[in-house]
């Protein structure tokens, strides 16, 4: 999916540039186009006759990409892709002065820095971006020359170096995670960035929900000691090393700059409605699965972790409703105070027999904190709470008279409400504190519409929501 802007700014480039069109093969699908990050390589260097090893090249670097953490987690995010651009000439120039004819001018000892490898007309790779792969995330060139050498900026440079894989991934920590080098590259490029800083105050430094841990500190540059770092050892520093922390973190936060966490909804708006009718996201699926979501109806906690919710359609009071599911990945892999939260609302209008709804999805910021706190919702028979209090509700379905029965294993906050899926909180308890002990409710059912209803109860921090027919 590409951000908006750089899209912009890639058709005006094509405008005034005449198309160049070379085929474009994709080495790795996980979904469509327009929901993945798309990573896209072209070839600097390579003849005609050589483009199957341009095209294995990239294979074998792909192969060290999504074995590197954090990449390897969020495989299923990307597609791959390359296009193949011949040269007249194969390999890269060793002096920016006198450049061979390769396409795109690639060249060793730029700005005199012999290990620095430029495409120097890199607006030439633009417009071939433009003309045959617009939606691109993250561009690559792979210049087909031995010497070691690569560089970072919109594009991630490497050659096929022995160590390509390593410089390529390096490359794209400077140009998708905004990273700096963690070893000293000199004064021109000493800037606060993710993992480069010149705060030194654990308790405000942009990394400090990870210090004194897996590592991490505030560590002085040498060369410099008034611009620090946040590990010793981190891939930004080393090739052949993992990326520290705090790098994966920024790298997962980009990922989703490109993607949204909800992929998909349901039902289609035209759809035909029955009675009882599922309302349904679908999620990425990092591994190991770190996304959580909770389900709203109104301002009431209905449902967690769950890929769909059940409305009744049938018992739904007439009027408007708002049924949402909120997910985000709480991976422990970044300990961000913010995260982002994909939503999907369904704004549902029920008039008679006559039920219409229109589909909004969103993405906000949320705490993580307050997003954690859902994880004390308890849904479901199975759950381990749910058995330790031996919590039963019955009968089910209910008659005029639903009795509550539980083992409350210490003193805590109780509140109890029975929420119909018409959408209103019907009844509720006045919150009260709950002695430690067998506990005994009888709740008059006799006023409920039949249909499903929950009764939520709040125990203390756990918030548990059990399903009751009438
Ligand atoms: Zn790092």
């Amino acid at each position: 999916m590409k951000k908006f802007v750089s899209g912009l700014i890639l058709l005006l480039i094509c405008t005034f540039i005449r198309a160049q069109e070379f085929e474009v093969e994709t080495l790795s699908s996980t979904g469509d186009n327009d929901k993945r990050i798309n990573l896209v390589f072209v070839g600097d260097g390579y003849q005609e006759h050589e483009l199957n090893k341009f095209r294995d090249d990239v294979r074998l670097i792909l192969l060290e990409l999504f074995i590197t953490t954090p990449f390897k987690e969020y495989k299923n995010y990307f597609n791959v892709h390359i296009i193949k651009v011949p040269s007249n000439e194969s390999g890269a120039s060793r002096d920016p002065n006198n450049l061979i004819d390769n396409y795109f001018g690639s060249t060793y000892f730029y700005a005199g820095v012999e290990r620095l490898l430029v495409p120097t007309y890199d607006n030439k790779v633009a417009s071939v971006l433009a003309d045959n792969f617009p939606e691109y995330d993250q561009a690559f060139v792979l210049v087909n020359d031995d010497k070691y050498g690569g560089s970072g900026g919109w594009l991630a440079t490497a050659s096929t170096n022995i160590q390509a894989g390593q410089i390529m991934i390096h490359e794209i920590g400077h140009s998708m995670a905004d990273l700096s080098d963690e070893y000293w590259a000199g004064p021109q490029f000493a800037r606060e960035s993710p993992n480069m800083t010149q705060i030194t105050n654990p308790n405000t430094v942009k990394w400090k929900n990870w210090v004194g841990d897996n590592e991490i500190g505030i560590y002085p540059h040498t060369e410099d000691p008034r611009w620090h770092k946040p590990h010793n050892g981190c891939k930004m520093e080393t090739l052949g090393l993992p990326f520290c922390a705090v790098c994966r973190e920024n790298f997962i936060h980009t990922f989703y700059d490109m993607v949204s966490i909800i992929q998909a909804q349901g039902p289609p708006e035209n759809a035909t409605l029955g009675d009882e009718q599922d309302f349904y996201g679908v999620t990425l699926t990092p591994n190991p699965f770190s996304i959580r979501n909770f389900w709203l109806l109104g301002a009431d906690t209905v449902s967690r972790n769950e890929p769909s919710f059940t409305l009744d359609l049938a018992v739904l009071s007439d009027g408007q409703h708002q049924l949402q599911m909120n997910a985000a990945d709480l991976t422990a892999l970044s300990r961000r105070d913010n995260i982002p939260m994909d939503q999907v609302t369904w704004n549902i209008n029920k008039s008679g027999s006559s039920v219409t709804f229109t589909t909004e999805p969103g993405r906000k910021t949320v705490g993580r904190l307050d997003f954690l706190g859902r994880n004390n919702i308890v849904t479901g028979i199975e759950d381990d709470f749910i058995k330790e209090i031996q919590l039963k509700a019955f009968p089910n379905p209910v008659g005029d008279q639903l009795r509550i029965t539980f083992y409350n294993p210490s003193p805590a906050l109780f509140e109890m409400k029975l929420i119909g899926l018409s959408g209103q909180a019907f009844q509720t308890e006045a919150t009260e504190r709950l002695s430690q002990g067998e506990q005994e409710f009888i709740v008059d059912t006799s006023t409920l519409q039949q249909g499903m209803f929950l009764v939520q109860l709040r125990i203390g921090d756990k918030l548990v929501i059990h399903k009751v027919l009438k």
